[in-house]
């Protein structure tokens, strides 16, 4: 009973259902799910009750795709482990996987132990690893096999940032004819950086430095053309493939293409690309240099193509790609040189808010909200139904949401230790109110009550739309 928390009255959301019921939480896990006020429901008893009339009760946010601490440019991404994960158990997400990054010339191993040290203990939401390959030779493919039995079933591989994390398509085709084997997930920034690389030196040579270059200089074509090119070497090597932060119409029809072939091929989209473009890029006096991210953002037209396909699952999650960096000393390390502002946005404590916004306009239905923020990445990283879903044996990662709730986004209110928003005066529809992970009560009713630790690392089975 004292390990007991009800939560009565509200309307439970999951990707697949829409239900007023009360859900009972023991031990850590959801316990059960009864009719509001039913026959069943009215013999629980519970050391605390939580009053969830009038607001939605909804799986914690699962974000497969965030950057703390990265290091980037020769500096580092300004969420720690401990500020990152608060910002996000703030904002609904009770999950994020963040990615382990391998050195040019070191073992998997190493990168991958760096990682574990800096989360371990700093955490205020449970956490996975996927696995950044830099350097894929013979060493490291073998290493792929180890990690998959791990838990870290997923490797990010880059066709741009020519040497730093950048791979070729031999070492993208053999990481994936390895996948194929082990049962990994190659998940792919798809853009072509050596043609990349040619038009920044030539903007430079021609004087356009402004952070708006760095949008034009990395075309819609150059990250089509790399999307097409990673789902034929997916193909020839029979693997599955993921490819993060699609921006632009021309990368998503190449993935609607694949996939009405019925190949296993699945999309990402991200916050920035669905509410910013490439007006914010052009903000005058360096403001641009707070929404460099790779990919770009893209001109506003292409957003409703973005809208499109998570309505018909041509994208199938939104992540956050959270990468912030200060505008002050560390995206000013790029002016008069867009190619050195530091690339990465904050986001982690606005997606399902974002989301929801997007709820209120129209552009997609309440239960695919919790489908793309929830269930999806949660099947997509093997983390389900422990993870992304509201049903009897889940770890109770529960968000009660006020959908009345007006709020308006800004440095001066959010949680993300970085030094602007990227939403700066936006106004959302809709507030988490109390956060619970593994039925702790880490929000309560807007103050933080969680701490650092209290979240563990969790390894993942792979990919639950394979088998
Ligand atoms: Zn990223």
């Amino acid at each position: 009973m004292s390990n007991r928390t009800l939560i009565r009255g509200g309307l439970v959301v999951t990707a697949a259902d829409e239900m007023h019921a009360d859900v009972l939480v023991e031990d850590g896990r959801i316990a059960a799910l009864a009719a509001h006020n039913s026959p069943v429901s009215q013999t629980w008893t519970a050391a605390r009750t939580i009053d969830a009339t009038n607001k939605y009760v909804l799986p914690g946010g699962v974000d497969a795709h965030t950057h703390m601490e990265l290091p980037f440019g020769g500096t580092s991404a300004s969420d720690t482990f401990e500020t990152g994960t608060r910002a996000a158990a703030w904002g609904g997400t009770t999950t994020i996987i963040d990615f382990a990054v391998q050195s040019v010339g070191r073992a998997l191993r190493e990168g991958l132990d760096a990682w574990y040290a800096k989360a371990d203990g700093n955490c205020a939401i449970d956490y996975g690893f996927h696995m950044i390959l830099s350097d894929v030779n013979e060493q490291s493919l073998k290493e792929m096999d180890l990690l998959v039995e791990e838990g870290i079933t997923s490797f990010k591989l880059f066709m741009a940032y020519p040497g730093v994390f950048y791979s070729d398509d031999g070492q993208i085709l053999r990481a994936m004819q390895r996948s194929a084997v082990n049962g990994g997930l190659i998940m792919m920034h798809a853009e072509n950086g050596i043609a990349i690389d040619v038009l920044v030196e030539q903007a430079l040579a021609e004087g356009r430095t402004d952070p708006r270059y760095h949008g034009e200089v990395r075309k819609v074509l150059l990250e089509a053309e790399a999307t097409h090119r990673a789902i034929q070497l997916a193909r020839v090597a029979g693997a599955p493939l993921y490819v993060v932060h699609v921006s632009a119409e021309e990368a998503v029809a190449e993935l609607a293409t694949a996939r009405d072939k019925g190949l296993p091929v699945f999309g990402e989209t991200c916050p920035q690309y669905l509410f910013l473009s490439t007006d914010n890029l052009a903000e005058p006096d360096f403001e641009g240099a707070k929404y460099v991210c790779s990919t770009p953002l893209r001109p506003r037209e292409h957003q409703a193509a973005l809208w499109r396909g998570l309505r018909t699952n041509d994208l199938q999650v939104v992540s956050t790609d959270h990468c912030p960096f200060c505008f002050t000393g560390q995206k000013e390390l790029g002016r008069g040189d867009f190619s050195k502002i530091p690339n990465g946005l904050p986001g982690v404590e606005h997606r399902m808010d974002l989301l929801h916004q997007a709820v209120v306009d129209g552009h997609i239905s309440r239960r695919r909200w919790i489908e793309i923020a929830c269930a999806t990445p949660a099947r997509m990283f093997g983390l389900y139904p422990k993870k992304g879903t509201i049903a009897p044996g889940a770890d109770a990662d529960i968000v009660i949401y006020d959908p009345h709730a007006e709020q308006t986004l800004s440095v001066r209110t959010h949680h993300m230790n970085v030094d602007y928003s990227a939403y700066e005066g936006r106004r959302i529809t809709g507030q988490v109110e109390t956060v619970l992970s593994r039925g702790d009560v880490v929000i309560d009713g807007r103050t933080f009550t969680g701490r650092a630790g209290h979240g563990v690392y969790t390894p993942r089975s792979t990919c639950q739309y394979l088998n």
